[in-house]
């Protein structure tokens, strides 16, 4: 099956006003049709995922978000950050079961607001987190030979060129570009790392650094469909700049109990489906995602336009919806192949990425012991 994968270079997506327009006078059978056969003449066929380790190197985070439930705090976990060893004897599971990437998640800084993680760090010669996911990517690279992906929030550009001596990409979720989000009693109150300026930033950082970056909305938190369109296009117009957003999730929040929006509605199937279509008229060449796991009936996105399921691990669960377990990846190899799509295993890097200049030569040469010729894994 011929693939065929170029560069998104800012042409034939619609405009804000087209957009705003196009999202509530168009009906949406249409709007879905329009945006599937966008994805089928640009992206063909094949709809991809990445066979992944999750990697919780640390639960501690400085921020409090209103639906999180990913972070602890010091006296509820055993180990402040997870130590070397339990890093290796994770990703070499995931080797022995086929998987290629090893995400590496954090939350924010937790050097800034915990003793107890500025302690661990310093006695083990690391003055931050992202030092430390640094050198344990480095571990997983050369030992293990999986491709770490980092998602540790935001990042500097020193930050951003230190990972990339060992990262395949980098991750992080924009979420939305309001900063009415941070208002009182808003989903990002309490997290200031969310302001969306320094999200900006750090994808700016990527791009400066030449690193392919995936990043994202999370849909239903409080943001109008305006605040959508608006988020889409900051996230077109960085891509413009720098041409390294190699993906966009659109994930939809699912409240969780014992948080501040245990109450709130999840976002309709209809509002995703307009969201997922938007986006790919927007950014028609961009690799779209939707996480099948928090998504029952995750194969309808495939009649809105996109095109990969982003990481399932048959190892880890998603330690950020621990309630939402991965749907098993034969399933969603038959799923998809019902729907007319054929699936595939990608890397934490998309294929259109595996170039030098995004990519440290010890990446690189790792990447190349598996590929096949359309920059995919080989045998999956
Ligand atoms: S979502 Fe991320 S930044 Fe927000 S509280 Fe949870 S771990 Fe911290």
């Amino acid at each position: 099956m011929l693939i065929s994968y170029g560069n998104y270079n800012g042409a034939g997506g619609i405009s804000r006003e087209e957009a705003c327009s196009i999202v509530y006078s168009m009906a949406i059978d249409e709007l879905l049709s329009k945006a599937s056969v966008l994805r089928d003449s640009i992206k063909g066929k094949v709809v991809t995922y990445s066979r992944k380790v999750f990697i919780p190197l640390t639960y501690l985070c400085r921020d409090r978000c209103s639906y999180c439930t990913y972070r602890k705090e010091p006296s509820d976990v055993d180990d402040i950050m997870l130590k070397p060893e339990h890093v290796l004897t994770l990703a070499e599971q995931g080797k022995r079961m086929g998987c290629t990437e090893a995400l590496f998640m954090t939350g924010e800084r937790p050097e800034q607001r915990y003793n107890e993680a500025r302690q661990w760090l310093r006695s083990r010669g690391y003055s931050s987190t992202i030092e430390y996911i640094a050198d344990m990517s480095r571990l997983v690279l050369d030992r293990v030979g999986l491709l770490p992906h980092t998602n540790a929030g935001n990042l500097t550009l020193d930050e951003v060129k230190m990972l990339k001596e060992y990262n395949a990409s980098i991750g992080l979720m924009l979420e939305n570009v309001s900063p009415r989000l941070m208002d009182n009693g808003m989903a990002h109150e309490h997290a200031p790392s969310k302001h969306p300026m320094l999200r900006l930033k750090t994808m700016e950082n990527a791009g400066r650094a030449g690193v392919a970056f995936t990043t994202g909305l999370l849909i239903g938190i409080g943001e109008s469909m305006e605040e959508v369109i608006d988020s889409l296009f900051a996230i077109r117009d960085i891509h413009e700049r720098y041409r390294h957003i190699q993906e966009i999730i659109i994930q939809n929040f699912n409240p969780k109990p014992n948080t501040p929006m245990a109450y709130w509605s999840k976002p309709s199937r209809e509002y995703m489906l307009k969201v997922v279509a938007l986006t790919r008229l927007i950014m028609p060449d961009m690799n779209i995602q939707v996480p099948p796991n928090l998504n029952p009936n995750f194969d309808e996105f495939l009649g809105s336009g996109i095109n990969d399921w982003g990481g399932i691990s048959p190892l880890t669960i998603d330690h950020i919806n621990p309630e939402a377990p991965w749907p098993s990846i034969e399933s969603v190899k038959r799923r998809t192949e019902a729907k007319g799509f054929r699936l595939r295993a990608r890397f934490p890097v998309y294929p259109e990425y595996i170039r030098d200049e995004y990519l440290a030569s010890r990446v690189m040469e790792a990447i190349n012991g598996m590929r096949d010729e359309y920059g995919l894994v080989r045998g999956y």
